[in-house]
């Protein structure tokens, strides 16, 4: 009998994409449209909340943007204002309870609520709230939050926010809306990114802005680290509900997450990811014939690789866009079989050619061995692998799905006998200093912890060590 593969992906998953529209009579259709544009943020579930001045709305389901906002659904979701949100699970099991926006009604009002991250003492909270009668619905870390404001003793909705939100650790950006108002708020970190825009007279506010550019809205600038956003009939009001603290801004989103025809943290991705890919070629030169990415998510910095060292740039590796996530295979086994699903190497291309193949990080090792093979078997005579940032040592705990310590290659062996496990002729990954450098960091702004082990919030730090010493 056939056996179902299951697709393996050798990085780190995406987390989630939030998008909302203030005083648009489509508010809800361009938020399916804000959420298309996210889908590389999170492909489990997705839902969108509306309220047309009187009630809330809305939909949710699992599965991806397009197949679950039917034109009937989004005929059902009334009002001039709207928030969204496309989630893969980083807390909490994949179930459409955990499925956002959250909706709940309660002493400050009926609101809805979707969130980017993760907080990191979300369990110690929820204990401490269930052993005070509190009920929670779902597992998601999100409905910490929830429960927070409805407990708070502040007489406003902003300050039962911020009250709420002064009692949560980790990362956070948020859209919240009510019968009459949305909120864009970002943690005083600013770990995951969140815009704000205009389009014909309304607010806009997500996550990238490659959700700004299929609307045609126009990028007003960023929900800054510990700012409260409020927009409603009469305008926008910036409130700050937390004091400063070093930024944080998640590095990976300029390596990998993003979308590389987004700007974020006010920078264009694409840009950064060209330059660690020059500054890679810099590091860790090759001799070579052709400098080959691994598609998609390599390609920028294989064409800075490829302009800053003069060897030619090829697509030698095709990727199948059109590929789920199991597959029957037959009954005779094909090697590396998931693999070849997904990458056909170009023989023509690479044939009898030292090739520099050009990834954005390396999680396991795994699927690179692969293709390190593949690469090997369709006639290259030597593979050079280049990484466009810093070996990944330690798991994230702010909003991105990552394998435990273990299972991260680079904390487990040297660089050399990653190389001997890749079968490669040579490694070389880029440096933090260059990568930093890449994404114009001359201040420290960025979360750096995936590659140092060194996390910015004392909880989690505490935690590691921990756990190293035991
Ligand atoms: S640990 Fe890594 S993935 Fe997580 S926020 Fe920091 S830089 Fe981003």
């Amino acid at each position: 009998m056939s056996k179902v593969h299951i697709l393996e992906d050798d990085h780190f998953h995406d987390h989630c994409g939030v998008f909302g529209v203030f005083g648009h009579p489509e508010a809800a259709k361009l938020t399916y449209l804000g959420l298309y544009a996210l889908q590389h943020r999170g492909q489990e579930s997705a839902g969108i909340a509306s309220t047309d001045g009187g009630d809330l709305h809305l939909h949710r389901s699992l599965g991806h943007v397009q197949e679950i906002f039917t034109p009937q659904a989004l005929e059902n979701l009334k009002g001039s204002a709207a928030i969204g949100h496309t989630r893969y699970s980083t807390a909490g099991d994949t179930t459409l309870l955990n499925a956002q926006p959250i909706m709940i009604d309660c002493n400050k009002g009926k609101l809805a609520l979707g969130h980017n991250g993760n907080l990191t003492n979300a369990l110690e909270l929820r204990r401490r709230l269930e052993h005070r009668g509190s009920i929670f619905q779902t597992t998601s870390d999100t409905e910490v939050i929830v429960h927070l404001v409805a407990r708070s003793t502040a007489r406003n909705l902003p300050g039962a926010l911020a009250d709420a939100l002064n009692q949560v650790e980790g990362a956070y950006s948020l859209l919240v809306l009510t019968r009459d108002e949305m909120y864009a708020i970002r943690d005083p970190r600013g770990f995951r990114p969140l815009i704000l825009g205009r389009l014909d007279g309304a607010w806009v506010a997500g996550s990238e802005t490659c959700a700004f550019d299929l609307i045609d809205a126009d990028y007003v600038r960023e929900v800054e680290p510990g700012e409260m956003v409020r927009i409603s009939r009469g305008g926008i009001e910036s409130l700050r509900f937390a004091p400063e603290k070093p930024h944080q801004y998640c590095i990976f989103e300029q390596v990998y997450f993003s979308r590389p025809d987004s700007i974020v943290f006010g920078r264009a991705v694409n840009k950064s990811r060209e330059q660690m890919g020059r500054l890679l070629a810099r590091e860790h030169p090759a001799d070579a014939d052709i400098v080959v990415p691994l598609p998609d998510s390599g390609v920028p910095a294989a064409v800075g690789y490829a302009d800053e060292s003069r060897i030619p740039f090829r697509m030698a590796l095709i990727r199948s866009h059109y590929v789920g996530r199991t597959f029957i295979e037959p009954e005779q086994s094909i090697r590396d079989f998931g693999v070849k699903l997904k990458l056909n190497p170009v023989r023509e291309d690479l044939e009898g050619q030292r090739v520099v193949l050009v990834d954005d990080s390396l999680v396991r090792g795994t699927t690179s061995r692969k293709v390190v093979r593949l690469v090997r078997e369709a006639g290259a005579s030597e593979v050079h692998v280049r990484i466009s940032c810093p070996p990944t040592v330690s798991p994230c705990y702010y909003g991105i799905d990552t394998p435990r310590r273990e299972e991260l290659i680079a904390s487990q062996k040297s660089p050399e006998e990653i190389r001997r496990f890749l079968g490669a002729d040579s490694l070389g990954y880029l440096s933090l200093e260059s990568l930093r450098a890449a994404v114009g960091d001359t201040q420290g702004k960025y979360c750096t912890a995936c590659y140092t082990g060194v996390y910015p919030t004392e909880l989690v730090q505490l935690e590691v060590e921990a756990h190293r010493e035991g």
